[in-house]
């Protein structure tokens, strides 16, 4: 039973709604997500806020202790978690435990919060007086996450928020409830006082109960354009903290002398990896002038040569989150084939020994997609890579600050000069360079800009210090005959 966890205690939701989840991979139910009520929205934030108010006063010195407590069961129940991820979420166990490696990064990165949160101090800003700051934290911080990487996205607020001394409560996707069930269980073993962290599940609408609860401070989500949006424009209008992460349509740019041998492995991976669910998958190549010669026939090789089957086994990529996506993908490459593109690796419907009830898609790849397609700058959030060709490297950039979204782009080339002026004109928040998934590591912002970021500071790093804490400036003055008894 998928239940919540408020107040320190499991609970079975009152809901009367639920979500059927289904292994993506052999659509076997795997459980029914509650569709909590606003009474539960409100118990769940009542106790992260009554929490909260002993949680800030335990010092920061002793609130992470829990961190390292927590960084050692995630290592020891690394298998079990992997498996559950892949189990609800369908991909790789490899991609799995890649994701967990990520989530416990972030562990370890909020554990160095007595450093992290300090203030700034400045002696004498006029005679007698001197000026600090100081980092609090903000009170009910609430974290809403999507589907496709249910143990990590999480983990780039959580222990952040924990760290600083706030209370939280966590909606994770209701398509993938079940790995923070597990995480949950153990957060309860790792000493920190129960009712500080709180798990709430729900859809759309008990977000939106939780966004605009009165004592929610602040709102980290992570999901579409379109939920970032509107999770965006809910908060403000409550008055609330928020950080929105969206959906992403990322270019790699490759240039004439990139390196075949190790550029198109590394390219396949980022278009073909999780099913093309990151959002940090490569979406469309852009072959500049003669890199399209060899790299068509080397990215068409990769993709027809994938493994493709349950995450479970031994395979490259696995199935996609659920039938209604699989034939969302379906249809825009459809789109994409009526707007003029030829299907030149077509993985759309794939013969898979044990898979014939999952949302299986295999690799597939697209050229001759027009610019004017509206697929061009669709997210399609499966396993498809559109092949584009242009002559200059300024054609390519202009073509990557064509779209709405800004989460990643890439650049394949030998020369710095053509990498440093990439870098500075792609209107992206994360830039590769001979890297085809620039994934932030945690001790920096997982940036993003335009239609994929609504908001000022991002998870991870040294941004989430300050969007989990209040910064208050003190000027101090003691005038002398006040104190000095001697
Ligand atoms: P989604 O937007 O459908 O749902 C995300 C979460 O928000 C879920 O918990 C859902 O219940 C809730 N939700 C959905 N609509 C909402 C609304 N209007 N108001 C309040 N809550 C709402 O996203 P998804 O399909 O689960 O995830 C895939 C999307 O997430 C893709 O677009 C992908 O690019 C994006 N994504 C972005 C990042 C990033 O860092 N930018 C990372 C991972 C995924």
């Amino acid at each position: 039973m998928i239940r919540n966890f408020i107040a320190g205690e499991w609970r079975a939701s009152t809901a009367n709604q639920f979500f059927p989840v289904l292994n993506p991979a052999t659509a076997e139910p795997l459980g029914q997500t509650p569709i909590s009520p606003a009474s539960e929205v409100d118990e769940a934030v009542n106790s992260a806020h009554s929490a909260y108010e002993r949680w800030r006063r335990v010092p920061v010195g002793d609130r992470v202790q829990v961190l390292h407590k927590l960084k050692a069961r995630l290592e020891s129940d690394l298998e079990d978690l992997a498996r559950t991820i892949t189990v609800e979420c369908g991909k790789t166990l490899a991609e799995s435990r890649g994701e967990l490696r990520r989530a416990i990064e972030n562990v370890e990165v909020a554990a160095g919060m007595p450093m992290l949160m300090q203030g700034n101090f400045s002696e004498d800003i006029a005679s007698g007086i001197d000026e600090f700051s100081i980092r609090q934290p903000l009170g009910v911080c609430a974290i809403i996450a999507p589907f496709n990487f249910p143990g990590m996205i999480p983990f780039w607020f959580l222990p952040y928020a924990i760290a600083c001394g706030n209370g939280v409560v966590v909606k994770p996707s209701e398509r993938v409830p079940l790995t923070m069930q597990k995480v949950f269980t153990l957060l309860t073993e790792c000493g920190l006082p129960a009712d500080v962290v709180n798990l709430l599940n729900g859809d759309r609408h008990t977000s939106e109960l939780l966004i605009s609860h009165p004592l929610v401070r602040a709102v980290s989500f992570v999901g579409s354009s379109a939920g970032a949006r509107a999770v965006y424009a809910l908060a403000g209008a409550h008055g609330k903290r928020v950080q929105c992460q969206g959906g992403a349509k990322n270019p790699i740019v490759v240039l004439p002398d990139a390196d075949i041998d190790n550029a198109t492995p590394v390219i396949a991976d980022s278009a073909f990896g999780c099913a093309g669910q990151r959002c940090l998958a490569a979406s469309m190549a852009i072959l500049v002038g003669d890199a399209r010669k060899g790299f068509g026939d080397s990215l068409r090789q990769a993709a027809a040569q994938r493994t493709t089957g349950n995450g479970l086994d031994e395979v490259q990529m696995g199935p996609v989150i659920s039938p209604e996506s699989r034939n969302r993908i379906l249809s825009l490459v459809d789109r994409a084939v009526s707007d003029g593109a030829r299907l030149t690796v077509d993985g759309r419907y794939p013969q898979i020994a044990g898979g014939e009830l999952g949302n299986f898609i295999r690799p597939t790849i697209l050229e001759g997609l027009p610019l004017a397609s509206d697929v061009t700058r669709t997210e399609i959030f499966g396993p498809v890579l559109s092949l584009h060709e242009v002559d200059t490297v300024d054609e390519a950039i202009a073509l990557v600050n064509t779209g709405s979204y800004g989460n990643m782009a890439c650049l394949f080339t030998r020369s710095g000069d053509a990498a440093r002026k990439f870098r500075s004109e792609a209107e992206v928040g994360n830039v590769g360079i001979n890297v085809g998934v620039a994934a932030p590591m945690a001790f920096f912002p997982f940036s993003g800009a335009r239609e994929s970021f609504f908001g000022d500071l991002h998870g991870q790093g040294r941004d989430a210090v300050r969007f989990f804490t209040q910064e208050k400036v003190v000027v101090e003055r003691w005038p002398k005959d006040w104190t000095r008894q001697f």
